[in-house]
């Protein structure tokens, strides 16, 4: 078939075309490796793997257990080059979770950073077939293996094949094995460079883990296949990467984080408004962006451009790079990325009217072709060549979206649909807000009712009638919140997202109490 090389195996492409071109820097130690050195590492890992595990037949697994670090990219590109599948295993889950998915995907080789041995000795626990393997430090490590092993050319194979399982974020329940093809992975890329904007001089800076869409298949990806610099730290440190973004001898000019990072940073003690205001734009997707955070940084001369994206089909939707559309458009994630086609449904599965509130749908060559092992959910969420992506969207006249909040998340009280990001932007207007998240609970009079968890900001006074009184200038009766709870922390998952269901549960606690 007609897959090319940069579609195939974009590192490959590069190799050939930028060889000398920096492509990787670790922040932790400076170190950098060129195309050329990466694409042999990634050659020799390719021949390492296809020679332990070939008799497994095809699309065998490999999962890869550690924070960010180029030998996790090298295992990714890898499996690609010989057609087996790769896991970026999530770290932050507990031993038990992630035998969850281990047994779901079941690797036949699980390959870790030394801090997370126990963890992979763990997992190895009642499966003999599967073998572990350190990154380094041990005569049976990854590097060691790489130093041992000729590089091999790729094999062709099919473009529609699996290449990667991408375990969502498990918002809304136990995390999906999302399947990526080779050819899903191409114009996942190929999206995210026009949203982007990344070019072979673009040197993109990622902390945000690997294992979620944003870090393995929109940045790390992207910059590769465009032959820009990609500069890894291994986890967010705010004042690391402070540093990091005023560091010229680096000159990063794509950042990319969820909300609360970009909160966190605006705060820390190094942070330069002209420094930031020379990055092409600060990326922000993942969950619902805070105006009050938008107006703050164009204030410093900083893009906030929202991004929505999924782990079922990368980047979706973005706003333009341009500081007056960000200004205009409070809120919106903007318009569709190139290859993207969208819908906006009722539950029947009809076209809702513009303006209307309704389901997003989505086609596209990005698209996944469903979840690894799971039919049923497969069959419900992936519907004649659509995915029903479970965000309730509008769309306005101008065709900006805003993303109205989850399906799942939306309660009905008295008769009228409440999405509760909405509840939570007016919240955050508040100035002694730092957090906010809004459930709906059961309600004997309105069916369901709003109950805001609140952070107050450092020293800041303020009670529930505040808020109220708050809601009530901003809200209509039926979306103020009923119950207010103050809390020190509202519980996220790595993607900085709220755990809504744990927040269902605190609640429950609380009214059984
Ligand atoms: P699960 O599917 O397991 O419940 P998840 O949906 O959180 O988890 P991801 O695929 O990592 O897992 O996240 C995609 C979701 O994140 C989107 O469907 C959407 O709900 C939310 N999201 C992403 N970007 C934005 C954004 N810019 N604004 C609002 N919500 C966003
Ligand atoms: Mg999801």
């Amino acid at each position: 078939n007609s897959f090319t090389l940069v579609a195939e195996d974009p590192v490959g492409y590069r190799a050939r075309v930028s060889p000398g071109h920096i492509a990787t820097r670790l922040l932790n130690d400076g170190a950098t490796l060129t195309y050329a050195q990466l694409d042999d590492r990634i050659a020799r890992c390719a021949a390492f793997l296809y020679a332990a595990f070939q008799a497994r037949g095809e699309g065998f697994r490999v999962a890869g257990l550690g924070r960010n670090s180029v030998d996790l990219l090298v295992l990714a590109f890898a499996c690609q080059r010989i057609r087996a599948i790769f896991v970026p295993l999530n770290w932050r889950l507990g031993v038990a979770e992630l035998a969850g998915i281990v047994a779901d995907c079941a690797p036949e080789l699980v390959v870790y950073e030394a801090e997370f041995q126990a963890a992979a000795e763990t997992l190895r626990e009642g499966r003999p077939g599967l073998s572990i393997m350190p990154y380094a430090g041990a005569p049976e490590s990854l590097d060691q293996a790489l130093a041992d092993t000729a590089p091999m050319q790729r094999l062709k194979g099919d473009p529609d094949k699996p290449a990667i399982l991408l375990y969502t974020s498990g918002t809304t329940g136990a995390p999906k094995g999302v399947i990526l093809t080779r050819r899903n992975l191409f114009y996942s890329a190929v999206n995210f460079s026009f949203v982007g904007e990344v070019v072979p001089g673009s040197v993109t800076f990622c902390d945000l883990p690997f294992f979620h869409t944003i870090g393995l298949v929109a940045i790390a990806r992207t910059t590769l296949m465009m032959g820009g610099t990609l500069v890894i730290a291994d986890r967010f440190v705010p004042e690391r990467t402070i540093n990091c973004l005023n560091d010229d001898s680096i000159g990063v000019t794509h950042y990319f984080a969820v909300p609360q990072m970009a909160t966190i940073l605006r705060d820390q003690p190094g942070y330069s408004p002209e420094r930031m205001a020379r990055l092409k734009a600060i990326f922000i997707g993942g969950a619902p962006l805070p105006p009050p955070l938008v107006d703050a940084y164009l204030k410093d001369g900083v893009a906030l451009v929202n991004g929505y994206g999924m782990s079922e089909a990368g980047t979706v939707m973005h706003m333009p790079l341009d500081e007056t559309e960000i200004a205009r458009r409070h809120g919106s994630v903007g318009f569709p990325a190139p290859l993207i086609e969208v819908r906006i449904c009722d539950e029947a599965g009809h076209d809702c009217e513009t303006g209307a509130v309704g389901e997003l749908w989505i086609r596209g060559p990005s698209v996944s072709p469903g979840y690894w092992q799971k039919p049923e959910q497969t069959a419900a969420a992936f519907v004649d060549g659509w995915f029903r992506t479970g965000d309730m969207v509008r769309c306005d006249e101008d065709g900006f979206h805003v993303i109205a909040d989850r399906l799942k998340d939306m309660y009905i009280s008295g008769g009228e649909n409440v999405y509760p990001a909405e509840v939570e932007a007016a919240i955050l207007s508040h100035p002694a807000v730092a957090e906010v998240a809004v459930i709906g609970v059961a309600d004997a009079r309105w069916g369901e009712v709003g109950v805001a968890f609140i952070v107050r900001r450092p020293d800041a006074v303020l009670d529930a009638e505040t808020i109220k009184a708050h809601c009530g200038e901003r809200l209509a009766a039926y979306k103020r919140p009923t119950h207010v709870i103050f809390m020190d922390a509202i519980p996220r998952n790595a993607g900085g997202k709220p755990l809504k269901p744990v927040l269902r549960a605190d609640w429950a606690a609380r009214s059984a109490a």
